[in-house]
């Protein structure tokens, strides 16, 4: 293409302009490759990349060269696929508006090597037309919550306080106010009418999130596999225990501290409506001792044998042990009970589930709004898995790579993931290895998204993101 630019004199000078060449294949040569299929790194190894796409990636001689390529020296450098955090929470409304917010924290994502994100549960109607004017995102998949009858009219309920009684709101309400859209589910529901307008919303799938029993889990699972979807929950849904939404066909859970849940009867577990009930009954049982309890494993083992995924979910907990632990003046509270026992317990609970053979997906429950310092990250999570449950950095790094893929499941889960020829060419280059110290994955020199190179920089700064 020819454009005329005016040159400082005034003069017209002619300028030739290169539109981006979709063919134009992009060589990346000379990194040591981990390209997360679980085959050991390939040192010295060329990449190549034509379109978003990955043509071929391996040793000396498997991927030639071809002429006009563009090359890309990374010699000394390594090469990994772009991180998948499996468990986000997006949209955060005030007043009707994300703000700027969203768009700062999806490309401060991006800059830490977060190609594609997968939002659990909030508002995907509202969300995923947002992220798709945004110049510089990761990829965004986003699932529909769905809770049961008690979750949205459960009504006004008294508790009583130091200064008289003050009345609950149904927890769907609360919900409803920050710009999430949970969907009721009855046992008169349609299962398949509700799946078709999760769908409808752009949703992937569905996370169960509360009063929904073992019934209900097994109807929406059905439905959610006519349709080509995935269906994960919290652990628990109230009645429905782990070991039931297990047996029921989930593909995963999420939240170690939610296997509490175990602890408990049917009945006990249904009466739990309110967030301070669940935190009250959490901090009762869970201890470091109770992770061992034979129920907690069963549903473990089941999830093992199932192949049911798990998020445990850790570093949201740390950052919420951190805020106590911050606090100069201490008054007793549930809050702060249920967070101390959510955990010790919690992460027992993981040591338990990696021992078992459960599989894991590193999804942070980072929120893209709020203190900054406040935010669980996919950095934070694997630094845990490594330091704290005794993962291999490797294992870590799979399960924020080739298993978050199979996690996001479907069409999009088999396109990202790995570094393998028809996959979406989602790279990250670090300049220090993380297969020996997982902290190294802050060492990024450039993120690629669909062939296209980010540096941490440009992304942070803003410069040339229009
Ligand atoms: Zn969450």
């Amino acid at each position: 293409m020819l454009g005329v630019a005016i040159a400082a004199c005034g003069r017209p000078v002619a300028q030739v302009v290169h539109p981006p060449a979709p063919n134009l294949t992009t060589a990346i040569v000379g990194a040591s490759l981990w390209d997360g299929t679980g085959r050991a790194s390939v040192a010295n190894a060329v990449t190549l990349v034509q379109g978003d796409r990955i043509l071929c990636a391996g040793g000396t001689g498997e991927c030639p060269i071809p002429r006009g390529a563009r090359v890309i020296d990374a010699n000394g450098r390594y090469l990994i696929p772009g991180l998948i955090d499996s468990h986000v929470h997006l949209l955060f409304l005030s007043n009707g508006s994300a703000g700027e917010e969203l768009a700062l924290d999806l490309r401060d994502l991006l800059a830490q090597g977060v190609t594609t994100v997968r939002d659990m549960g909030g508002n995907p109607a509202e969300l995923l037309p947002r992220v798709h004017t945004m110049t510089a995102a990761p990829r965004v998949y986003a699932m529909q919550l769905v809770a049961g009858r008690r979750f949205f009219f459960n009504g006004l309920r008294g508790v009583a306080t130091a200064r008289g009684t003050i009345y609950r709101q149904p927890p769907a309400l609360t919900m409803q106010r920050m710009g999430w859209a949970p969907m009721l589910y009855t046992p008169g529901t349609d299962p398949d009418s509700l799946v078709t307008e999760a769908r409808n919303a752009g949703a992937t799938g569905l996370k169960l999130y509360a009063q929904l029993d073992s019934t209900s889990v097994h109807r929406l699972v059905a439905a959610a596999r006519r349709a080509g979807m995935s269906v994960w929950g919290h652990a628990w849904v109230q009645p429905a225990s782990v070991l039931e939404q297990s047996v029921g066909g989930q593909d995963g859970v999420v939240h170690a501290a939610g296997l509490a849940g175990e602890l408990y009867n049917a009945e006990d577990r249904e009466r739990l409506v309110n967030d301070g009930d669940l935190q009250a009954a959490t901090a009762l049982v869970g201890t470091v001792g109770s992770a061992h309890d034979p129920r907690v494993l069963a549903a473990l083992d089941s999830m093992a044998h199932r192949g049911t995924f798990f998020e445990p979910t850790l570093d949201a907990t740390r950052h919420s042990v951190d805020h106590y632990n911050a606090q100069s003046r201490r008054r007793p509270s549930v809050q702060e009970e249920y967070v101390r026992a959510a955990s010790s317990f919690g992460m027992e609970v993981t040591r338990e589930a990696v021992a078992r053979g459960v599989r894991i997906s590193a999804g942070s429950d980072h929120v893209a709004y709020g203190l900054g310092r406040d935010r669980a990250t996919l950095f934070g999570e694997l630094q845990l898995l490594v330091d704290s449950i005794a993962l291999s950095p490797t294992a870590a790094l799979l399960a924020a790579t080739r298993d978050a893929a199979a996690a996001i499941g479907g069409e999009n889960g088999a396109r990202i993931g790995t570094i393998e020829t028809g996959r979406y060419a989602d790279l990250v280059l670090l300049s220090k290895n993380p297969l020996e110290n997982i902290a190294n994955l802050e060492a990024v020199e450039w993120v690629m998204l669909g062939g296209r190179v980010w540096r941490p920089g440009q992304l942070r700064s803003g410069i040339a993101l229009r």
